[in-house]
């Protein structure tokens, strides 16, 4: 066993990872490289471990020099679509921007600095560990005269989606000697003095111990799946939202924190939220289809609500730039509902992942009237809008890959990629507002993810990576993001916590 007993506590070691996701794991890895001896504690059962990340695409967003600089990263190098692909750089200016752009400058500067500079030594850190990458093709393509085109600044993902991901970091840290705990629920920090010197934790079988460590990483996630702290925190409605991921993160771990003089962080009052398939469950993912609920390919049609009115920009920017946002435009429509419209021209530009499985709920008709009438809109005004749409088109050839100008200049405008709705058979598909995780955390200090107290100084022998984290994103996200922030923070927490535990 990597660790040693002291009578009094009971188990003690260097390192104590709270969560079972990529933050922890990325912790996991690098207390343990750094020598520590590391246990994981995970809430959940081992059949249902991985939090979030599980739930993923395993999208990774990371500062690059286009394809020939990623490349040596694949899993398989000799991949023949490589020929035929368009992968532009996506620079650290670029990554910047973006998520200065998308969050309207709420963004904490330094984090920001810190994870993008971060993001590519990190994946290939990743890679050496034991994690295995490929090309996203069927997510961040579109196939223009025989090339593959990129968009959007997110190219990379994990071997097998969140699964992989998950998978890949189990077995990594298993193979290094961590030792991982299912079904341990941590339920308080221990303290002497100001230190935190390891935690309380309740087992399958109910009982609560004591584990004493150098030092503790918290990564268990925001409050996403508790519906009262999304009704505090994110207002009136949210408790409605669908939670697209893991059922556990309740915030119960940022609540102890927080009790114990942790600094909250960041924009408390919004989240990353989607159109999620409206029949899916209420209150945690789909472990089987996972991602596969979620209905991302808007931009190439419209989205109206049950009185058929559009709502939104379908076309504002590339979809990994907006879909964040649009859950809660979804959550504040009547019924909680609204539904993406598609024709035969569009249709077989749609993600297959999203939309060819079992579990949608839509429909296909001959006409506008019929699909209103199976889904529940109001006929006459899906018609309505669609005459007004399609008059209003206008602009140069469609082209998905890039912001292709050519749009709507109906109230609200489509400012890109705009088709006239007018080759059946047309399809609908029913979406609510699926809530992905909450941007409210706990204050780190960037450079060694501790965790400050709210004077203002660290809390020795506390550190914190991931959705946990507050201050990165605010009111929307740029896709592919909470992944590498866990994995950068993730990994700094674990050197910092293995070498405070080193200094004893
Ligand atoms: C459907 C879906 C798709 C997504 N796709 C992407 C994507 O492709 N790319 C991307 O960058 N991001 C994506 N995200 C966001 C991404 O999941 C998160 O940013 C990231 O996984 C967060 O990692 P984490 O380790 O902080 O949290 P998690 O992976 O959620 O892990 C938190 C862990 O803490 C555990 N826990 C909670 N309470 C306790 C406790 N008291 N004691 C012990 N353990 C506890 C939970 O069981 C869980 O295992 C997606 C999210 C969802 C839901």
């Amino acid at each position: 066993m990597p660790h040693s007993r002291t009578p009094a506590d009971g188990e003690r070691y260097d390192v104590v990872v709270v969560g079972g996701g990529n933050a922890a794991f990325s912790a996991a890895h690098s207390a343990r490289e750094n020598g520590a001896s590391v246990l994981v504690l995970e809430k959940a059962p081992e059949a249902e471990a991985g939090g979030n990340s599980y739930y993923t695409a395993g999208a990774f967003r990371l500062a690059h020099g286009g394809l020939a600089d990623v490349r040596p990263l694949l899993d398989d190098p000799c991949d023949e679509r490589l020929d035929s692909t368009r992968l532009p750089a996506y620079p650290v200016s670029a990554f910047t921007a973006d998520m200065e752009r998308v969050t309207d400058g709420r963004n904490d500067p330094e984090m920001t600095r810190v994870m993008v500079d971060d993001s590519a030594a990190t994946v290939r850190w990743l890679l050496e560990k034991g994690l295995r990458w490929e090309l996203l093709y069927q997510r961040q393509t579109y196939l223009e005269d025989g090339v593959w085109v990129f968009f959007g600044g997110l190219a990379l993902g994990t071997v097998g989606g969140g699964k992989g991901l998950v998978a890949q970091h189990t077995e990594a840290a298993r193979a290094s000697g961590v030792e991982i705990r299912y079904g341990a629920r941590v339920t308080d920090l221990l303290r002497e003095g100001p230190a935190v010197t390891g935690v309380a934790v309740r087992g399958e079988d109910g009982e609560e111990r004591r584990i004493a460590a150098g030092a503790v990483v918290l990564a268990a996630g925001g409050f996403e799946s508790s519906a009262d702290l999304r009704r505090k925190h994110l207002g009136e409605g949210w408790e409605r939202a669908l939670v697209r991921g893991t059922p556990l993160n309740t915030g119960e771990v940022l609540g102890l924190a927080l009790a114990h003089g942790a600094a909250p962080h960041g924009d408390w009052s919004s989240c990353h939220s989607v159109q999620w398939d409206a029949g899916a469950p209420p209150e945690g993912g789909e472990r089987d289809l996972t991602n596969g609920l979620t209905r991302q390919s808007y931009p190439v049609g419209i989205v109206v609500n049950q009185d058929g009115e559009r709502f939104i920009d379908e076309g504002a920017d590339y979809r990994n730039y907006t879909y964040a946002k649009y859950g809660r435009k979804v959550l504040r429509q009547p019924g909680g509902r609204a539904f993406q419209i598609f024709d035969a021209k569009t249709r077989p530009l749609l993600r297959a992942h999203e939309y060819d499985n079992d579990a949608i709920t839509g429909a296909t008709a001959d006409s506008l009237e019929e699909l209103a009438a199976e889904l529940g809109i109001d006929p006459g005004g899906l018609t309505r809008t669609v005459e007004r749409f399609n008059a209003s088109v206008h602009g140069p050839e469609f082209t998905p890959s890039v912001k292709d100008g050519r749009a709507a200049h109906v109230r609200p405008p489509k400012s890109n990629w705009a088709l006239q709705v007018d080759s059946p058979p047309y399809y609908g598909y029913a979406v609510a507002c699926g809530i992905t995780f909450t941007f409210g955390g706990l204050r780190i200090a960037p450079g060694s993810a501790g965790v400050i107290d709210t004077a203002g100084a660290p809390i020795p022998g506390l550190y914190a990576a991931g959705e946990i984290v507050g201050g990165l994103f605010s009111g929307n996200y740029p896709g592919g993001s909470g992944l590498i922030a866990g994995a950068v923070f993730g990994r700094r927490a674990g050197a910092a916590a293995g070498a405070a535990a080193r200094r004893g």
